[in-house]
């Protein structure tokens, strides 16, 4: 081929691929092109679309959607931690709505005197864990300034407790009562006229549900005659089962 021609082919083909040069310098360069092979290849890597530079904006999309994509694992998987956790706090609530009185039997409870203050007696559970401790007041004589109250307590188990506090309670404190006049006022009731009625805890039974058998725990020193006698005339008159678990 032609070197002169090589060289104004080349030369031309600018213009040739822009399409502005005379029709007879675009005529030559395609009966070149058709012949030489040099030429045509230097054609074809001029007409090659050349590899645009990453432009910043694109960079940063392509990092805002890494970061998206990221961003959408964590979603996931904060939405699936909070649905086991939903799960979890579903099934735990659900194995403790169900509670079962537990027996006295069972329970293993006691009141035991304070080794530092003899007159805290301190209610002390050696048994199963337990779901619910539940206390009920109860009237046992009342005058002007007092209201002598007994303690009518249950617990109960559930699912929950059953199957995951399986470790028996040992020597667990979770009530103390006091046999001291000045020390066992659990609260007062004010009146209108000023007057002011204060609580004493003086007696605590266990009772796993209305009807079943009860057992005196404990009695204040001072109300042992009046308690012992009015669980005689219970037992005696209203067929009532009381045990007098403390003698
Ligand atoms: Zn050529």
């Amino acid at each position: 081929m032609n070197r002169l021609e090589c060289k104004t082919v080349r030369d031309l083909l600018p213009l040739y691929m822009d399409g502005i040069c005379s029709e007879e310098s675009q005529k030559l360069v395609d009966e070149h092109l058709a012949q030489c092979s040099d030429c045509k290849k230097i054609f074809e890597q001029m007409n090659m679309p050349v590899e645009a530079p990453i432009t910043a904006d694109e960079g940063k999309s392509a990092l805002q959607r890494i970061k998206k994509k990221i961003r959408k694992k964590y979603v996931i998987l904060a939405v699936i931690t909070a649905l086991l956790a939903g799960l979890w706090t579903g099934l735990s609530i659900f194995m403790q709505l169900v509670e079962t009185p537990m027996s006295y039997e069972e329970v293993k409870v006691s009141v035991v005197q304070d080794k530092k203050t003899p007159t805290k007696y301190n209610l002390t559970f050696s048994g199963p864990s337990y779901e619910g401790l539940y206390g009920e007041a109860e009237l046992v004589a009342e005058n002007e300034q007092y209201e002598y109250l007994a303690e009518v307590i249950h617990c109960t188990s559930s699912m929950w407790s059953r199957t995951f506090k399986r470790k028996p309670m040992k020597n667990e404190v979770t009530m103390t009562f006091s046999s001291d006049p000045e020390d066992s006022v659990d609260g007062v009731t004010q009146f209108e006229d000023g007057r002011e009625q204060k609580m004493r805890t003086v007696a605590a039974y266990y009772q796993a549900t209305p009807g079943s058998p009860r057992y005196l725990l404990w009695v204040s020193d001072d109300f042992k005659d009046r308690v012992y006698r009015q669980i005689d005339e219970w037992n005696a008159v209203a067929g009532e089962r009381i045990v007098k678990a403390d003698q």
